[in-house]
């Protein structure tokens, strides 16, 4: 309950899926509420940090299966390389992949998110661009992301 980033327990064994960063990443259709876009930090695709804090989950065993290895090339990922993904390039690297079906629009969405919260001034150019994207949610989440890198808490 204390690991989650954007208070989504309200209590033991209950939990609000609305204000859950997988369901808001993955699922949500739309702008990201305002209220849990800086709490999302350079989170752009699922979150799992209660996974992480449960202590059942020290029992885990990695898998022997190759398709759930992380891809070596999606390690540390360059935030301007992810935003300016096209829709082709996109499908051809997340080919085989689950974020695959959340389609380059939504996306992009999410980088702008982390790119806002990057704190990197250097990505101001990349997030501006975005502003005059064709998708309304990529150019909300532009205007978000320059607002943010511009603002005072830069
Ligand atoms: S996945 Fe992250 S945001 Fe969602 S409930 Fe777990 S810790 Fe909270």
């Amino acid at each position: 309950m204390d690991a989650c980033p954007t208070k989504a327990f309200p209590g033991p064994y209950e939990i609000d899926a609305g204000r859950c960063i997988s369901y808001l990443t993955i699922e949500h259709k739309g702008p990201i509420p305002l209220e849990f876009r800086k709490a999302m930090g350079n989170r752009i695709y699922g979150c799992d940090d209660c996974l992480a804090a449960c202590p059942w989950n020290k029992f885990a065993q990695v898998s022997s299966e190759a398709a759930f290895h992380a891809r070596v090339e999606l390690g540390a990922p360059d935030l301007k390389d992810l935003a300016t993904l096209d829709d082709a390039t996109f499908r051809q690297i997340f080919s085989g992949s689950p974020i695959k079906r959340i389609g380059r629009d939504r996306f992009t969405r999410n980088v702008l998110y982390a790119i806002g919260n990057s704190g990197d001034p250097e990505l101001l150019p990349t997030a501006a661009a975005l502003v005059q994207d064709e998708h309304e949610d990529v150019r909300d989440a532009a205007h978000w992301a320059v607002g943010q890198l511009n603002g005072p808490s830069k």
